[in-house]
C-alpha cells in the first residue's frame, strides 16, 4: 500500500484519480483550497479510512509523508483562471516549488499536470513534444500557459540539480462527469445549454478545433505514467487525437441530448488557439497508453451525468 498525495484533488480531474488510487487500494491525502473543488466531487468517498482530506493552499508549504505526489492544484477553465491571474501563477509556481521541495525532502517520485496550453496557438499540427509552443506572455491566458512551463521548468531543474524522479504529462482537453457546471469549458457548456433548452453559445465561427479525451482514459494514462521506469520523464502528451470543430461539436451535443436549441455566434476570446491535435506516439511507445473511448460514448456518459444534476 503506497501514501499518495493529490494536490487539486477536490477538482474534476483529482476527484476521478482519487477515486482510482482508493480502488486500487492505497492510502489517498487529498489537498485542497476549494477555489475551483468541490466537496461533492468526493463525498463519496470520505467513508473510507484510506482517504484523507487537507484543506491547504498549495502555496504554502507542506509538511507530510508520502511516497508519491500528484501535481494538479491549479484552475483549469479560461473563466476561472482568469478570475484571479496572479493566483494563477502563483498557484502553478510557488505550489510546483513546494511540492517540489517535499518530493526532495521524501525522495517521493512527483508528477506534473502540465497542458497543451504550453504549446499556445501552435503553427505545427498536430503537436509533438519536441515543439516548443507559440505563446503569447502578457495575454489573458499568459497567466495560465507560463505558469504551466514555468513548473514545467522547474521540474527539469529540480532533476538536473537534485536527480528528482519526475512525471511531467501534457494533458489535452479532457471532458466527463464531475465537470463544474458553470466553469465555462465548452463540452459543459454545450451539454448544460442543450438541456435547458438554451441556445449554444459558439465563440468566433466554431472552425476551431479541440480533441477531447474522456476522463477515464486520461486517469489510465496518469497513473501508468507514474508507475512508469525511473528514466521516463516526460514530458509526454495525452490525450484523445480525435478533432473535432466546436461548431461540429455542438451540432452533435444538439443531437446527442435530442434538443431543440439553436447555436449562437459570441466574439472569439483573445488568444483563443485555432486548432489542437496531440500527437501521441510518445505515449503509445513510452507509455502503452491510447484513449479507447470514442467521443460520443463519452459525451453519452457525461449527458446523462448532467441530467442527473
Ligand atoms: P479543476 O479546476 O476542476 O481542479 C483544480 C483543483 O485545484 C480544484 O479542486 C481547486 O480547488 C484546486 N486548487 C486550485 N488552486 C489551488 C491552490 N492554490 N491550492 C490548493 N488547491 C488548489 O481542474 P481540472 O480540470 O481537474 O484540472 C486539474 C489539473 O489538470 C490542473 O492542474 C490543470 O491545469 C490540468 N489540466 C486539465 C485539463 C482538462 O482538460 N481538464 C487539461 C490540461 C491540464
Ligand atoms: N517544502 C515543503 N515541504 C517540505 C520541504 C520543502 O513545503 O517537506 C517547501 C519549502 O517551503 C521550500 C520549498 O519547498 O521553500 C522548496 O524546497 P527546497 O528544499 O528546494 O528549497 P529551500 O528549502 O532551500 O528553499
Ligand atoms: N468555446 C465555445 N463556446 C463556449 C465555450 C468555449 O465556442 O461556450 C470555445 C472556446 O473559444 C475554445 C474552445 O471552445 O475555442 C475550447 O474552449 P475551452 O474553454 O473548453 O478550452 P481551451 O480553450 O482551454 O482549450
Amino acid at each position: 500500500m503506497k501514501r499518495i498525495l493529490v494536490t487539486g484533488g477536490a477538482g474534476f480531474l483529482g476527484s476521478h484519480l482519487c477515486e482510482r488510487l482508493l480502488k486500487d487500494n492505497n492510502e489517498v491525502l487529498r489537498l485542497d483550497n476549494f477555489y475551483t473543488g468541490r466537496k461533492e466531487n468526493i463525498k463519496h468517498l470520505m467513508s473510507s479510512h484510506n482517504f484523507e482530506l487537507i484543506r491547504h493552499d498549495a502555496c504554502f508549504p507542506l509538511y507530510v509523508e508520502v511516497d508519491q505526489i500528484y501535481n494538479l492544484a491549479c484552475p483549469a477553465s479560461p473563466v476561472h483562471y482568469q478570475h484571479d491571474p496572479v493566483q494563477t501563477t502563483k498557484t502553478s509556481v510557488h505550489g510546483a516549488i513546494n511540492m517540489l521541495g517535499l518530493a526532495k525532502r521524501l525522495k517521493a517520485r512527483i508528477l506534473q499536470a502540465s497542458t497543451s496550453e504550453v504549446y499556445g496557438d501552435p503553427e505545427i499540427h498536430p503537436q509533438p513534444e519536441s515543439y516548443w509552443g507559440k505563446v503569447n506572455p502578457i495575454g489573458l491566458r499568459s497567466c495560465y500557459d507560463e505558469g504551466k512551463r514555468c513548473a514545467e521548468t522547474l521540474f527539469f531543474d529540480y532533476r538536473r540539480q537534485y536527480g528528482l524522479q519526475i512525471k511531467v504529462l501534457r494533458i489535452f482537453n479532457t471532458y466527463g462527469p464531475r465537470m463544474h457546471t458553470n466553469d465555462g469549458r465548452v463540452v459543459s457548456n454545450f451539454i448544460v445549454q442543450a438541456i435547458r433548452g438554451q441556445d449554444l453559445t459558439i465563440y468566433g465561427d466554431g472552425q476551431q478545433t479541440r480533441s477531447f479525451c474522456y476522463v477515464d482514459d486520461l486517469i489510465s494514462a496518469m497513473i501508468r505514467m507514474m508507475e512508469s521506469d525511473p528514466e521516463v520523464t516526460g514530458p509526454i502528451n495525452v490525450g484523445n487525437p480525435q478533432e473535432t470543430t466546436m461548431l461540429t461539436l455542438a451540432n452533435q451535443i444538439i443531437k446527442l441530448t435530442g434538443s431543440k436549441s439553436k447555436v449562437i455566434f459570441k466574439p472569439l476570446p483573445s488568444d483563443d488557439p485555432k486548432q489542437r491535435q496531440p500527437d501521441i506516439n510518445m505515449a503509445r511507445a513510452e507509455l502503452g497508453w491510447e484513449p479507447t473511448i470514442p467521443l460520443e460514448t463519452g459525451l453519452l456518459k457525461t449527458i446523462a451525468y448532467f441530467n442527473q444534476t
